[in-house]
């Protein structure tokens, strides 16, 4: 697959901007600041309607704008595509692929899928736990529409019960309604933690293979994903410690607060690992990720490197 045509307006710092593309290899090149990831931020955006740095929509309104578009044209599956997305202040976006209404950013996949590389996820594996769910977050939205739609409900459903979590502090006559929440946090969360169970075991497979080869065979590396709470039991949990999270005032258990390791040799990287092979370990775990995707999709994503 392939992106030609992309013109973006009111995005980041493009006023307004139409670009058209090889079908190979682009290089973009600039002084800094000039919006080179800001560019690549808008193809990522594009292909699943999540950005691989902002933490809110909101962010990539240009700072004077009170709107922003992108248009892309693609190729893939044979076919050319026209996707649009419009970004309003305190508006809902609107996105299309064709024409046609797409519900979340799941339906923009099926026609672009990226795979981004940029300098910070050299540091993946030290940075904070929310960055490395973000990566299985980015590649698994693209990859799983029924991942997409139960992360989304999880996520709706920790938020309204952290607020009702706040609330319950003055008026304890709510403390009946947690309940309900507690059974809907248990129905997103299960499809979401074997989701992510079953992808980071395949990534792990491939991740060992390219690490492997990477060094010469001296070092084993391992892959693991550490759910803060198996789906097996995850409703029990729940129920044992809601006196904490009525304490803490916020949810405390549930994917939300998911993480991974990574073990070479046995050994956990992130406490003992050198720099290198920190390094080495993050190349290894976007290669795989291109692997993955090959495999899955039978075309090759939109290689976008930072
Ligand atoms: P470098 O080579 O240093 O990485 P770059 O070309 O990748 O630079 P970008 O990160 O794309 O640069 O950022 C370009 C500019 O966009 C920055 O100066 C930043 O302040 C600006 N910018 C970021 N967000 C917004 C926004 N929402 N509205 C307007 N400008 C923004
Ligand atoms: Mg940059």
């Amino acid at each position: 697959m392939r992106i030609d045509a992309l013109t973006l307006e009111g995005f980041r710092n493009y006023r307004r901007a139409a670009l058209d593309f090889d079908p190979s290899c682009n290089v973009i090149y600039g002084e800094n600041a000039q919006g080179k990831t800001n560019l690549l931020e808008a193809i990522v955006y594009l292909s699943c309607g999540k950005s691989p740095r902002a933490r809110t929509d909101r962010e990539l309104l240009g700072f004077e704008s009170e709107r922003a578009q992108l248009v892309g044209h693609i190729f893939s599956r044979e076919r050319a595509f026209e996707t649009e997305i419009t970004l309003a202040r305190g508006r809902r976006r609107k996105m299309t692929v064709n024409g046609v209404p797409a519900k979340n950013g799941a339906a923009l996949s099926d026609v672009l899928h990226t795979v981004f590389f940029s300098p910070e996820d050299l540091g993946i594996i030290k940075n904070s736990p929310a960055e490395r769910r973000r990566f299985i977050d980015l590649e698994l939205c693209q990859l799983d529409k029924v991942y997409t739609h139960n992360l989304i409900n999880y996520n709706k459903v920790v938020s309204q019960r952290n607020k009702l979590l706040k609330e319950i502090d003055y008026r304890k006559d709510l403390l009946d309604t947690l309940e309900i929440w507690d059974m809907q946090m248990v129905r997103y969360a299960r499809p979401v933690i074997e989701r992510r169970q079953e992808f980071v075991k395949e990534l792990g497979r491939i991740m060992a293979e390219i690490h492997g080869s990477i060094t010469g065979s001296r070092e084993k590396i391992r892959l693991e994903y550490a759910p803060n709470v198996d789906a097996s039991v995850i409703e029990r949990k729940l129920a044992g410690e809601r006196a904490r999270d009525l304490k803490a005032k916020v949810s405390l258990t549930g994917p939300h607060r998911d993480d991974l390791l990574f073990f070479i040799n046995d050994i956990d990287v992130r406490q003992f690992g050198s720099q290198g092979q920190q390094r080495t370990a993050a190349l290894s775990l976007k290669l795989a990720e291109i692997e993955l995707v090959k495999k899955r999709i039978r075309e090759k994503p939109v290689l976008l490197l930072d």
